[in-house]
């Protein structure tokens, strides 16, 4: 992949203006950007001098990030808030090389003054917060500070969180303890009340004034699913690729020993199936299941609504996603992201997240920590789109089908659990009758079906009438007749033509 040098001049430029300006987290977010890049593109230069030039640059950057980071630790040494100075967590940030402390304190600050470079990026060192709270209680925690803190743990480190601590709540988030229950509610009047002065880690909130204000609302309101609550017995079927995500996620978890090395877990899993099989169902599922934090993002919002700011976005989500790790970042349409199709700018945006997708992805479970797992759920109904070095990363490649007969079957009772059934009503007809249906397709047809009943009763009613209907009178079981005439409506949305691209797709690229 190659590194951009307009890119590295570029971020440096915005390091050092928000360290001008006083944003010194922000620009440490660029310096190590910055100093990523550079290491990266240092990889792919053979001639002994221009690398030699460049490492020199690198070793500057790293000192103007210390430089910054000293300047930030000082001044929030000043506001007696020393517990919480943990500038940018480098820490937990194996994308950015891991610059920090840690290395400090081994006296081989990195970059090293003489002018070797790690083959294998430096592991960030084990962090301080306690694995991953099961998924429930980071609902209640982000209910109630959105990403600010309320269980004790660390702040989310973004680029925001200082800016939150120095000017306190965020704008319009002043209902944002109601589900967080008393005891939180208390400690927010408590800090409230203190001001600024020794403020509790947990009472941290995001400020709405920052330079990311934005785009931290945009992870908090968009992307970060409080609880996607869909567990494998809601999925019908698909039970490879619920086995398959299962270990890619859950046994590093059980068994980090046995995850090191080259048994290190996938950095990424692509989906990829016709519409509506039921990828993103597996997706938040395996959030559901294995108790990781779930962020939902699709890729046409990381290029088209946030642009100019969509690798920052990308950045902030991925350390975001380590922070709260173990963690599943699932990204829908993945293809979007490799589309020629718009305008130049369009593709240029496209480009530079995809860029950025890549540096993170290289970055992820390159510690020793296979607890701290972050996974990259990947889907897409057109796999062709997607290009060598995406693909790359998406390590596992897996095929999400149309249903098969069992499955059409399993599909059909799930949606019909809640409804009467006519005792005339035999699902496996049913299921014979949907073949080359997809699951999205059987739910409308189920759907289109429970309605019939009702559809009937009201014909030729007024809205006076309609509304004097009982809820037993509109109540009635689920036909034969009802399905029939829901089949005729619905027809199957997957054409024999895509099954056929798919196979051939599989056939070179999968990895089951
Ligand atoms: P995809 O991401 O593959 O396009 P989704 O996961 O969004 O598909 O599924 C769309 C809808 O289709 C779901 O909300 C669900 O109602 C139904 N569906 C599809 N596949 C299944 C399945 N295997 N089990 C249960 N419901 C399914």
């Amino acid at each position: 992949m190659a590194i951009s040098i307009t890119d590295i001049c570029e971020n440096t430029k915005m390091g050092r203006e928000f360290a001008l300006l006083g944003n010194y987290e922000t620009a440490l977010v660029y310096y190590q950007g910055v100093v990523q890049q550079i290491h990266r593109l240092l990889q792919t230069i053979s001639d002994a001098n221009r690398k030699e030039r460049w490492q020199e640059i690198q070793q500057q950057i790293a000192q103007e990030y210390e430089a910054v980071k000293d300047l930030q630790t000082v001044l929030l040494g000043f506001k007696g808030d020393r517990h919480n100075t943990r500038p940018i967590n480098t820490r937990h940030s194996p994308q950015f090389g891991g610059i920090s402390d840690d290395i400090n304190s081994d006296g081989d600050y990195w970059p090293p003054s003489s002018p070797r470079e790690p083959d294998v990026w430096p592991a960030p060192t084990p962090v301080e917060h306690k694995p991953g709270p099961p998924v429930k209680q980071r609902q209640s925690r982000r209910e109630s500070t959105s990403l600010g803190n309320k269980s004790g743990r660390e702040s989310y480190p973004s680029a925001s969180r200082s800016s939150a601590v120095k000017s306190g709540p965020k704008k319009g988030q002043n209902n944002d303890t109601k589900s967080s229950g008393n005891k939180s509610t208390d400690q927010r009047k408590k800090s409230e009340s203190i001001g600024t002065d020794k403020e509790e880690p947990k009472e941290r909130k995001f400020d709405c004034a920052g330079p990311d204000n934005e785009l931290v609302e945009m992870l908090e309101r968009d992307i970060l699913q409080k609880n996607p609550c869909t567990n494998w017995t809601d999925i019908a079927a698909l039970e490879e690729a619920k086995h398959l995500l299962e270990e890619a996620v859950v046994l590093p978890m059980w068994m980090p020993d046995y995850f090191k090395g080259i048994r290190r877990p996938w950095k990424g899993v692509l989906m990829v199936g016709p519409p509506g099989t039921g990828k993103t169902m597996l997706a938040k599922a395996v959030a559901t299941e294995c108790g990781t934090t779930f962020f939902n993002v699709s890729s046409s919002t990381l290029t088209s609504k946030y642009r100019g700011e969509s690798e920052k976005l990308v950045r902030l989500l991925f350390e975001m996603a380590r922070f709260y790790a173990p963690s599943t970042i699932f990204i829908d349409e993945i293809d979007s992201l490799c589309s020629r199709r718009g305008s130049d700018t369009e593709h240029e945006a496209s480009r530079r997240v995809k860029s950025e997708l890549l540096i993170q992805m290289d970055g992820i479970n390159n510690n020793d920590d296979p607890t701290k797992v972050v996974m990259v759920l990947a889907a897409t109904n057109f796999p062709w789109d997607i290009d060598e070095a995406l693909r790359r990363r998406l390590e596992k490649r897996i095929y999400i089908p149309l249903p098969n007969e069992d499955g059409r079957e399993a599909l059909l009772s799930i949606n019909l659990k809640e409804v009467e059934k006519s005792p005339a009503l035999n699902i496996n007809d049913i299921a014979l009758r949907l073949d080359g249906y997809s699951g999205a397709d059987i739910t409308n047809v189920c759907r289109d079906a429970c309605m019939m009943s009702m559809r009937r009763r009201i014909a030729g009613l007024t809205p006076e009438q309609i509304r004097s209907l009982s809820k037993d009178e509109l109540d009635l079981p689920v036909s034969p007749a009802d399905f029939e005439e829901a089949i005729r409506k619905v027809n199957k949305s997957v054409s024999a033509e895509d099954l056929k691209k798919y196979d051939k797709w599989m056939a070179e690229y999968g990895s089951m």
